[in-house]
């Protein structure tokens, strides 16, 4: 099983010299195994230049789970090769309560108005899923459960597992706690922070939200985003290998990440890696 990296930026694009190293593209992480097609984490704009590699893969069939349709996680959908190819069936699963909610708010994006293509241009390409929150469902082989986070509007966390190997996604998401409770208060966890230990026990590779740093997230504690203390708090309570800091902010720039990266490099229990766009991690088996 291998995780890349494709998109680690968050909220918009941002291409400059300050953000070479780490990348500008907004959220998109793909899972690939032996046997079992791709599963795409979002489609931030880093999709492109991954729906162009899937495409001279010659996949056949795509699974993809959006965390939610904020623009920086859908924004490249239209420009995601494999749903052009007319050989390749791409299933598209967002939180929604039916297929027919999640293609209605899609086609809120292309509607020929914010872009020049409308859903029906390319609809009949896609297949839609409603993905429900606290649930486990199957996909291509994968096992796959979510979890209800906290931002504006939403956002699922995911959690997929294939044999003995497991992944969580979990970005757009503040404490699961006001600051003065749980494991931000070094008090026990909160019913929601058990819910997501559960969720997240025991994995390889939890990539998190941890866009802020402390003092960002206590002056923006409606935005949901996360920080770093938090993810790895959450980590360590649940046993969580390899912790990875996820959509970037904006305004962090190379430097400011490699610093993040060195602050935390001699972490263990969880080990700790800062996201770039490009990275590729392997999990044996
Ligand atoms: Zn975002
Ligand atoms: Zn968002």
């Amino acid at each position: 099983m291998q995780v890349s990296f494709w998109g680690v930026r968050g909220s918009i694009p941002t291409s400059g010299f300050d953000t070479i190293r780490y990348g500008g593209h907004t959220s998109c992480v793909c899972i690939e195994a032996e046997g079992h097609p791709p599963l795409v984490f979002d489609l931030g704009t880093g999709a492109r230049a991954l729906g162009r590699y899937l495409v001279q893969k010659d996949v056949e069939k795509v699974y993809v789970l959006l965390s939610h349709t904020h623009m920086d996680h859908l924004y490249a959908l239209p420009y995601f090769a494999p749903v052009f190819q007319p050989n390749c069936r791409v299933h598209l699963g967002l939180p929604a309560e039916s297929a027919e909610a999640a293609r209605s708010r899609v086609g809120q994006y292309l509607n020929g108005v914010f872009h020049p293509l409308r859903l029906d241009d390319i609809g009949s390409r896609l297949a839609f899923h409603g993905v429900p929150a606290g649930e486990e469902f199957s996909v291509g082989g994968y096992q796959v459960a979510t979890l209800r986070m906290v931002h504006p509007g939403g956002t699922l966390g995911y959690r997929v597992q294939l044999g003995g190997r497991s992944v969580c996604y979990l970005t757009d998401t503040g404490p699961l706690a006001k600051p003065d409770e749980g494991l931000m208060a070094n008090k026990a966890p909160t019913a929601m922070e058990l819910d997501l230990i559960a969720l997240v026990q025991g994995v390889d590779i939890m990539v998190m939200d941890a866009m802020f740093d402390e003092d960002e997230y206590l002056d923006k504690q409606k935005w949901g985003h996360g920080f770093p203390e938090y993810t790895v708090a959450i980590a360590a309570a649940a046993k969580v290998s390899t912790v990875v800091f996820f959509h970037h902010s904006p305004d962090s720039t190379d430097d400011m990440l490699d610093a993040l990266s060195q602050k935390w490099s001699a972490h263990q229990s969880p080990r700790v890696v800062v996201a770039k766009e490009g990275s590729v991690m392997d999990l044996e088996g």
